[in-house]
């Protein structure tokens, strides 16, 4: 006799309540032009290949735990300790951790729009979320977040999905109103936004989080890194897994933090292409928000100059069908009329422009 068992009804009821973070789509086969995940077009620095092949015959031993060389590195490159920097499996893991760590009641604060995955890790750990809301103008709004009393507010800069970046005067004024941690998740800071690290120093209530998965080109290792005081990360690698960082991954992201020269120019190639695309959406007479990111955020006009959520659904259909992959966010007021576009190399941003084209000239 086969013994069931209701899993649901014995889940802890956060967890049955709890919806999956939902990933951009990775399509199967060739012939995709992919800018939906925001993932670097480029391969990772030509070193990275030369480092792994020695950890495949060190994979029957554990890797270092702390991920300790990949901690020094980044630590000497901003001016802190190793005790001020620990790696995550992921930016994702270490949102998870921060969490974990320190949210209670009211829950973890974060704009909208901005990364999906907030409330996912909220809900993970059985907390709710305080939201601020954005205007179609996207400035940051300091004293609505110090209202949201969060004890962890997640700011992210340059924002997703519009690719806007706030100053530093303006993370230092949310430092100084809240009584909470502030997160500043800089996943896109290298394609042209204002990092708040130098703010460390003066803020033990800041944590700066990073990822090697955009302008590193590194998405498919998972690495991720936090800078905090030392108490801070002390209390996150309590509950970090013992062994989060595989070695090829420690190994792969040494090697890319260390070839300055290739990031510094995979990164300008990246912007000019951003520019470019930009200018010719422009030409376009469409709105595009500017960005300080590795992806366009932009409201598509049909040929009579309409705009709004059917266009941008039929353009991104339109897309779709032509093999070209683009981010559409439907479900709020200030995203549903516009299409997120990752910057491909320029052959791949001709691609998107005539597929739009077509589209254009069909309506
Ligand atoms: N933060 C933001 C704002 C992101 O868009 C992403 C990527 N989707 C991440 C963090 C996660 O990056 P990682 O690959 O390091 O988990």
């Amino acid at each position: 006799m086969k013994k069931t068992f209701d899993a649901v009804a014995h889940a802890l009821p956060h967890i049955q309540a709890l919806h999956a973070y939902v990933p951009g789509e990775q399509p199967q086969g060739a012939g995709w032009v992919k800018l939906n995940t925001n993932e670097n077009p480029y391969p990772p620095a030509p070193g990275v290949a030369a480092a792994i092949a020695p950890e495949v015959d060190q994979l029957r031993l554990y890797p270092e735990p702390v991920s300790a060389s990949l901690r020094s590195a980044i630590a000497q490159r901003f001016g802190l300790g190793a005790g001020n920097v620990i790696i995550g499996n992921g930016s994702d893991n270490l949102l998870d951790l921060i969490v974990r760590c320190f949210v209670s009641d009211p829950g973890v604060g974060h704009t909208v729009p901005s990364y999906s995955l907030y409330p996912v890790v909220a809900g993970m750990s059985g907390q709710q979320v305080v939201e601020v809301n954005f205007e179609r103008e996207m400035q940051l709004d300091v004293r609505a977040m110090a209202d949201t009393a969060a004890k962890v507010f997640f700011l992210t800069n340059p924002n997703a999905p519009t690719g806007v970046a706030f100053s530093l005067g303006e993370i230092e004024q949310a430092l100084q109103a809240i009584d909470g941690l502030l997160v500043v998740d800089e996943a896109y800071v290298d394609f042209g936004g204002e990092s708040a690290i130098p703010l460390l120093q003066a803020y033990e209530n800041l944590i700066v989080v990073r990822t090697f998965s955009k302008s590193y080109a590194l998405a498919g290792m998972r690495v991720g890194f936090a800078l905090a005081s030392e108490a801070v990360v002390a209390l996150l690698d309590r509950v970090r897994d013992a062994y989060n960082l595989d070695r090829v991954a420690q190994a792969a992201a040494l090697a890319a933090f260390e070839d300055v020269a290739y990031f510094d120019q995979q990164c300008q190639k990246i912007i000019a292409t951003r520019e470019n695309t930009r200018a010719a959406l422009e030409e376009r007479g469409w709105f595009t928000y500017p960005s300080a990111a590795n992806f366009l955020f932009t409201e598509p006009r049909d040929a009579v100059g309409q705009a709004g959520p059917a266009v941008a659904a039929s353009l991104f259909d339109h897309l779709k069908e032509g093999r070209v992959l683009v981010r559409y966010f439907p479900k709020h007021p200030l995203t549903c009329a516009f299409i997120r576009v990752s910057i491909g190399t320029d052959k791949e941003m001709q691609v998107f422009l005539t597929a739009v084209d077509a589209w254009l000239n069909n309506a």
